[in-house]
């Protein structure tokens, strides 16, 4: 395995940086955005044998205040990248699915997740704060030969010729490789550069998030297990993190403000005033949380197309899927392993991976595109439908009504 040589072309816009650009030296896989999808992207790769260049927006991290479901198909992934012994002291592996009705309390189901679903799938069911994820992720790039990283880099130009990309920054400073994958995110500026038929709209909903100290509240939120309390119209999730030290809470309300900022901080009053009447111990949750930071939730069609040439979109810029089936992220580690395995069986036929790569997505993220929205709309029903949801709930055996999601679980990257 060589080092990854980089060849950094300053003062250069993307056109100019192509004809610069050292004849008969392939490149790297540029990768622009190092969020969960970028950094697994190019683990994955690396455990391929193919180097890759991250290049982040953001001159340093500082990730945000939020949880993160991991189901089996996503920490199967992270078992191959190589993060889970750095990652593993950090999550909570919660031991049931607990549903509840939100204005009563009382249990509707409690869905086996634990040993059940490991021993199911072949890998655990994790839940963890997003930094450590995050953390998890760098910790390995920073260490792997086959990965640079480059921070403050904000990409606003591509161009491509005779096999070869180059992407372009407004500072002027650009890089070559020969293909680029765009993994900046919900709002990608590169996929309305190159896809611009595809662009996200507003749900009418939005999802507050808080990450509450667990030694602040009573002895039932200790507990290993994801909870989730169903109202008209609303829901609220929780699962402790930090290594049980605290609760990631999620408050998902019809809301009529649309924002693009992705953690807007927002009153506790304004999250007391908005939550339907509940249950004592939820209200004790909502009244211990101190800081919450509101996200409007947008949904788009999975596009037609997002591989074009030697470029290709991942994880949230190429299909943001509403987060009611706890899946986008881990959508993004999907895309990385079949990312890499295209690449990996076409190494000289670029174009040609990145089709594979589409084609093999496509289906898969639909599906659970589809069966995000569902759940959404199931959760929020009201009246006589939700009575029904409630009985069905109470009677189907939990392990029958898990097993509904061995297609999720079991997936496998070949
Ligand atoms: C409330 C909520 C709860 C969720 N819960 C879950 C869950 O439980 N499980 C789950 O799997 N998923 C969940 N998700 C979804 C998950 O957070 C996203 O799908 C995931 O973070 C997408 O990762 P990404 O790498 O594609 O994009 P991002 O994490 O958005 O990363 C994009 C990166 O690109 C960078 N960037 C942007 N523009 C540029 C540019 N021009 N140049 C360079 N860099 C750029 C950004 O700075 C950022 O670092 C949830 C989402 C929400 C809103």
């Amino acid at each position: 395995m060589s080092v990854l040589q980089l060849d950094p072309l300053a003062n250069e816009n993307a056109e100019t940086a192509l004809a610069h650009a050292r004849k008969g030296q392939p490149g790297p896989v540029l990768i622009v955005g190092a969020g969960i999808g970028g950094l697994a992207a190019s683990l994955a790769l690396a455990r391929r044998g193919i180097a890759s260049h991250v290049l982040e927006r953001r001159p340093a991290f500082n990730e945000d205040g939020a949880g993160i479901q991991i189901g089996p198909n996503g920490t199967r992934i992270l078992r191959q990248l190589g993060v889970v012994d750095a990652l593993r002291p950090h999550v909570g592996v919660p031991e049931a699915l607990s549903v509840r009705d939100g204005s009563t309390g009382n249990e509707l189901a409690r869905l086996p997740l634990g040993r059940w679903l490991a021993m199911r799938h072949g890998a655990p069911y994790w839940v963890a704060h997003r930094r450590d994820l995050h953390a998890a992720l760098l910790q390995a790039v920073r260490t792997e030969p086959l990965v640079a990283l480059s921070m403050g880099f904000d990409a606003s130009e591509v161009a491509t010729r005779d096999g070869l990309v180059a992407v372009a920054a407004d500072s002027r400073q650009a890089w070559t490789g020969r293909a680029l994958i765009a993994a900046d995110g919900i709002w990608s500026p590169l996929r309305s550069l190159l896809f611009k038929e595809a662009k996200p709209t507003f749900c009418g909903k939005s999802a507050s998030r808080s990450i509450v100290p667990l030694d602040t509240l009573p002895e039932e939120f200790h507990r290993p297990e994801t909870t989730i309390w169903l109202f008209p119209d609303a829901h609220v999730v929780h699962y402790p993190v930090s290594g049980g030290t605290e609760l990631a809470v999620v408050v998902v309300l019809d809301d009529g403000h649309e924002s693009s900022d992705w953690s807007a901080p927002v009153p506790p009053a304004w999250i007391q005033q908005s939550m339907p009447e509940c249950a004592e111990a939820l209200q004790t949750l909502i009244l211990g949380a101190s800081t919450w930071r509101r996200w409007s939730l947008h949904t788009m069609p999975v596009p037609q197309r997002w591989a074009q040439g030697p470029i290709a979109l991942l994880g949230d810029a190429a299909h943001p899927v509403l987060p009611f089936l706890a899946q986008g992220g881990v959508m993004a580690l999907e895309d990385a392993a079949v990312l890499a395995d295209a690449l990996h069986r076409n190494p000289d036929q670029v174009p040609l991976a990145l089709q594979q790569y589409q084609r093999r997505r496509r289906a898969r993220v639909m599906r659970v595109a589809k069966a995000s929205r569902r759940n959404g709309s199931i959760y929020h029903l009201q009246g006589l439908a939700a009575q029904a949801r409630n009985l069905v709930l109470r009677k189907l055996p939990a392990q029958r009504l898990m097993a509904r999601y061995d297609w999720l679980y079991g997936w496998r990257a070949d």
